[in-house]
């Protein structure tokens, strides 16, 4: 049990630094004058974060939760922190009485006081909490509580260290700053982990609710993480929606199922739960996490159906991990899919074309979302008019583009401007169809917003979409550009063929003040490494906001995949490496390994010195660097004069 307490604190283990940063504040500002406005402000705010993780705490151990979320957190704080709250203020009040009447702050500082309560508090609020969340709700009675004489020992044990920590604190307030710090948090983590100790306790004499939380019908999420942990972890704090087809999920999934979303998660072993209906979604570059994740959950006892494009281009090899996978759009097989698994006859691959009718109960159902996930999930129109070799869309559309009806978007718009003031759209090429983006941007001037969205250069041929687009708020446009000006791909056609006019057009673009960002890619069959300076050489004279350069990869589903597969020069299978800055297939011109090696360096060049924000950022780091330097050494020059 112990082991498994630890697991769940250490999960929380950024939530529990911030409350440790509080109380490190509060520590700081109150230790001289004994009495001033912090000692009031301090408790309220250390109450309610730490009564949102005491919170969350709960649900966890009783598994009615899986993972530490803000959402969670400041749900169970605005429940229960007039609790804690109320809980501090008992033994505030018997320490304050004797400290007035028996002059106890000489005998015993209140911190040392408060832990001593600790035991009492934590007992009394964890059970407060189960009855609150399960008792009361599921009518179950109140059990004794029985502590075996193990479990005695362990909590006796965490109660002393924690008196012991205490001690040290207050001893080494001005002797060792360094020590005091360690023990503020080690007080902190240990005061957790006697309430979980509690929770989990007091939890084992009711197995019915842990029993009635799995029993739960619940649909899982997954959208694995993509390109390590530190990515994960600058999503979970960049704010940036999650994967857009959740929106859809949410919308016509039957309301009785439970649904809980993974984002990006960095994965661990104690998510996994039976008799639970999980869907993954995932791209090339993380399907090998994906697998792991419908593996593991296959293993625990739930369903798992697969879906995404990787897992559209290749649903054979998904199938190794999962019971089911979707080919194409999810919208048209899911209420099959939901009926199947309640039927327990789900089948292993599904695929429906999406009719008119699919698209509005989806379009209606969409309305009932949040502003949030609305605007996770603007999108006007799906598939490309477009055939670059490179690319997947064309596959994975089947060739053919839908286009949301107009009243509909300006609906969900209308709805997410509630919440936001700049939107943007999901849509590969929004301007798939001229006439349509053109009534779509009339209608979108009376919502007072601004937009981004990408779409294909073509936009700048016609200046009345132009004109429109601006009208109604667009900001920025993003254009893969893929090749430059003296490419031999341009020979291909399609969007290729527009690469000579590519510098007029996006003049005519940043002219009307409308930020453009830039993609390229390296590694097309005739390329050289002196494309590398061509590349760079066209940034420099568009000028992006943004530019970002990908290397050349033969992703399932796209013609360039069938190409060199067929030829046998894929060089590498790990689809780990299809993150676009890894070169997976023998070249005609170039070596694989060199130009991985170079990528790093190649993006970062054609970014920092060819694009404004690039040059931004490079201004400011050699600025930022400068100053440190000369600050470095003004200090030993003053050293030396001393
Ligand atoms: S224009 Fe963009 S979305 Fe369309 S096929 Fe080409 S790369 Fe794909």
């Amino acid at each position: 049990m112990f082991s498994k307490i630890l697991k769940i604190i250490n999960s929380a283990l950024i939530f529990v630094f911030f409350v440790y940063l509080a109380d490190n504040l509060y520590g700081t500002i109150t230790y001289q004058p004994l009495i001033n406005l912090n000692i009031i402000i301090f408790p309220f705010l250390k109450s309610y974060f730490l009564s949102g993780i005491f919170g969350a705490i709960v649900e966890v151990t009783s598994k009615e939760n899986i993972v530490f979320n803000k959402e969670s957190i400041f749900r169970n704080a605005n429940h229960y922190w007039i609790l804690l709250l109320l809980f501090s203020i008992c033994p505030f009040a018997i320490y304050f009485i004797s400290f007035i009447t028996i002059g106890i702050f000489e005998i015993m500082p209140f911190n040392i006081a408060y832990a001593m309560f600790s035991l009492i508090i934590y007992y009394l609020l964890s059970n407060l909490m189960i009855r609150d969340k399960y008792l009361k709700p599921l009518n179950i009675s109140n059990r004794k509580f029985k502590l075996s004489s193990r479990n005695t020992v362990v909590i006796a044990f965490l109660y002393l260290l924690n008196i012991f920590c205490e001690n040290i604190i207050i001893n080494s307030y001005i002797s060792s700053p360094m020590l005091l710090n360690i023990m503020r948090f080690c007080s902190i983590y240990l005061q957790l982990i006697m309430f979980s100790y509690f929770t989990a306790l007091i939890l084992d004499h009711y197995p019915e609710i842990a029993a009635h939380n799995e029993s739960q019908k619940e649909l899982f999420l997954v959208n694995p993480i993509n390109g390590g942990i530190i990515s994960g972890f600058a999503f979970k704090f960049s704010g940036l929606p999650p994967a857009s087809v959740f929106a859809i999920f949410k919308a016509i999934t039957p309301k009785h199922y439970k649904i809980r979303e993974f984002n990006r998660l960095y994965w661990r072993k104690r998510y996994f739960r039976k008799n639970k209906l999980v869907a993954i979604t995932c791209f090339t570059s993380n399907a090998f996490e994906a697998y792991a994740i419908a593996k593991g959950f296959k293993d625990a006892g739930s369903k798992v159906v697969m879906g995404g494009p990787h897992i559209s281009c290749l649903p054979d090899e998904a199938l190794e991990y999962c019971d089911s996978v979707v080919i194409g759009d999810c919208e048209s097989v899911w209420p099959d899919i939901i009926q199947d698994y309640e039927n327990d006859s789900l089948k292993q691959k599904y695929f429906k074309p999406i009719s008119e009718e699919d698209h509005h109960k989806v379009n209606a159902a969409l309305l009932d979302l949040s502003p949030q996930d609305i605007a996770g999930y603007l999108e006007t129109t799906r598939g490309c008019k477009f055939q670059c070799d490179f690319c997947s869309v064309p596959y994975l559309s089947n060739a053919a583009i839908y286009k949301r009806p107009i009243a509909d978007v300006i609906a969900l718009l209308n709805k997410a401007k509630t919440q936001y003031k700049h939107l943007g759209f999901i849509d590969t090429n929004l301007f798939n169809n001229p006439q349509y983006a053109k009534e779509l941007f009339a209608e979108m001037k009376k919502l007072n917003i601004t937009w981004r969205m990408q779409c294909t250069i073509d936009i700048a041929k016609d200046d009345e979409a132009l004109r429109l687009a601006k009208e109604s708020g667009c900001t920025s446009m993003l254009f893969g550009y893929e090749i430059i000006a003296g490419s031999k791909e341009k020979e291909k056609k399609g969007k290729y063929s527009m690469a000579d006019k590519y510098i007029e057009f996006t003049k005519k673009i940043q002219k009307l003040d409308i930020k453009v960002k830039a993609q390229f890619i390296f590694g097309f069959e005739n390329d050289t490494l002196r494309n590398i300076f061509d590349i760079w050489k066209f940034s420099l004279a568009i000028m992006p906001e943004y530019s970002s350069t990908s290397l050349l990869t033969p992703l399932p589903g796209s013609k360039f995949y069938n190409k060199v597969s067929s030829e046998n020069r894929i060089t590498n299978l790990n689809w780990r490496r299809y993150s676009l800055s890894y070169m997976v297939f023998k070249h005609n011109n170039l070596k694989s390994s060199t130009v991985t090696r170079l990528f790093p360096l190649i993006y970062s060049f054609i970014n920092l010195t060819a694009s404004s924000g690039g040059l931004i950022i490079s201004f400011l780091t050699i600025f930022s660097v400068t100053i440190i330097t000369i600050s470095i050494k003004l200090y030993f020059i003053l050293l030396n004069i001393k």
